[in-house]
């Protein structure tokens, strides 16, 4: 096979480009963002928030880039197993998880390692340029138009690159679907719900005030009905450079703003870690706000007919609500879909629907998990599944049961962290030890 192009060279577009380049000869990874030292670029304004990855990302991280965690924290990064990682329901701790491994590592920091070690695999190479459009023929495409960045925004000029494989990894906003519109193809049935949420991150200096841990991650459950009346939900970790960053999140008028001193006083109100570093370590630059309105998938196996050579990965396909952090992993799960579907050799002059099918099977699992809690919220107003109030109610019990039980919380959490399918909460006898659990309690 020859060529093949990624559009978008940030997590989700790195992580394809690796895919790609056990199956085509070169592989052009197309970036108009010229990514500085500090490894922030302009067009992912989301690289400021703290990004957890999830064991599952992790495992998947190891996987397509062996020794890459060693290497992370001979840098700085830390590494958290056991009592490291805490996490807190309605302000209760709960039992740590046997195995689990979670990185403390900022984005950007994260991001550059993939980078180098992409860049380093002899048949990638990063192209500062601009997608602009693609180039059809016979039902599928050809090519990519490309343009320096510093040429017009949206223009269809520039040059054009051939390729036999086209990824769109440009996000959440990518202009992808009005390419296909204006080339006579329909748009990707899209669902979507809304949440607004808002969430601001700050750093500051890492001393010994929190001993050995590299996680603390705090948010509201049944108890309190969702709402963040007991605790602050928010999230710390220890990250390279001898900081912790801190994220604070909050939905429609609780979301948090840009001030210091109101970040400060907002992270009092939290669990004991996070207050301890508002109350003992100094706050390094300003803090950073985004807001997030909406997650939103697109669900291509509902079209009909869709250009062969093109397959979409990370947030331009799916960008669901990031408190549960799953976009980092569901990138790189959507790799392995296209991984596996290059191995069965299709034939490249058909759509690439069986990639889409795989990688909706994975985007479906973080979708109901992160829409079913969402709903809890009393702002959101749906769409609601069938029986949403029948697994609302179980789901409540079984969160109870996670803060009150280490195996309830193991299979719980494996969940969580997308090692297991949500599938894995309705087993009877994990079902009947929860019961037995809150019963006996
Ligand atoms: C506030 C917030 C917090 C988050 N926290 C977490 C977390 O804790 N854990 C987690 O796993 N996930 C988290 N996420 C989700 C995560 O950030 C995304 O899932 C991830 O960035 C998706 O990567 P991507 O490569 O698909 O898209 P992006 O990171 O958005 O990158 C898109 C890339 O495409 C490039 N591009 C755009 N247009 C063009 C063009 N025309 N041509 C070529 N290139 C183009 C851009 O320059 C950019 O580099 C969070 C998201 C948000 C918003």
């Amino acid at each position: 096979m020859k060529r093949a192009i990624v559009m978008g060279g940030s997590y989700g577009g790195l992580f394809a480009a690796r895919v790609l380049s056990d199956h085509f000869d070169d592989v052009v990874v197309m970036e108009p963002d010229v990514v500085g030292a500090d490894g922030l670029g302009r067009r992912a304004p989301q690289r400021h928030q703290l990004h957890a990855l999830l064991s599952m990302g992790h495992t998947q991280l190891e996987r397509w880039f062996p020794g890459i965690t060693d290497e992370l924290v001979r840098s700085g990064a830390r590494l958290g197993a056991g009592t490291d990682v805490q996490f807190y329901l309605d302000g209760r701790l709960k039992a740590p998880v046997a195995g689990a491994r979670m990185l403390g590592a900022t984005r950007p920091f994260l991001e550059s390692h993939l980078r180098r070690r992409v860049l380093a695999i002899p048949n990638v190479r990063i192209s500062q340029t601009r997608a602009t459009g693609l180039v059809f023929r016979a039902g599928g495409v050809v090519g990519v138009k490309a343009s320096t960045p510093d040429t017009e925004d949206g223009c269809e000029g520039g040059e054009t690159v051939d390729a036999a494989f086209v990824v769109d990894a440009m996000g959440r906003n990518s202009p992808l679907e009005d390419w296909l519109v204006r080339h006579g193809w329909s748009k990707a049935p899209v669902d979507g719900m809304r949440i607004d949420l808002g969430y601001a991150t700050a750093a500051f200096r890492r001393g010994d005030e929190l001993g050995s841990t590299v996680i603390a991650h705090s948010s509201p459950g049944p108890a309190s009905d969702y709402l963040p009346t007991s605790t602050e939900p928010g999230a710390l970790a220890a990250v390279e450079g001898d900081r912790w960053s801190v994220v604070l999140a909050g939905y429609a008028d609780h979301r948090p703003g840009p001030d210091r001193e109101e970040f400060l006083r907002r992270m009092r109100r939290c669990v004991a870690p996070i207050r301890r570093v508002a109350d003992l370590c100094e706050m390094i630059g300003e803090v950073r706000t985004y807001r997030f309105l909406e997650s939103r998938r697109r669900v291509h196996s509902r079209l009909t007919r869709f250009p062969s050579g093109l397959a979409v990965v990370g947030d331009a396909l799916a960008s669901v609500n990031p408190v549960y952090g799953q976009g980092l992993t569901l990138a790189s799960l959507e790799a392995n879909a296209l991984n596996a579907y290059l191995r069965s050799a299709p034939s490249l002059r058909d759509p690439a629907w069986d990639y889409f099918r795989l990688a909706e099977a994975v985007v479906n699992s973080a979708w109901q998990l992160s829409t079913a809690a969402d709903l809890a919220q009393p702002h959101v107003s749906g769409p609601y599944p069938r029986g949403y109030r029948a697994q609302k109610w179980v789901a409540d019990r079984l969160t109870e049961a996670s803060v009150r039980d280490a195996a309830v919380n193991a299979r719980y959490m494996g969940v969580v962290n997308m090692e297991l399918r949500p599938k894995a909460l309705t087993d009877v006898r994990f079902l009947a030890r929860a019961a037995r659990v809150l019963l006996s309690s």
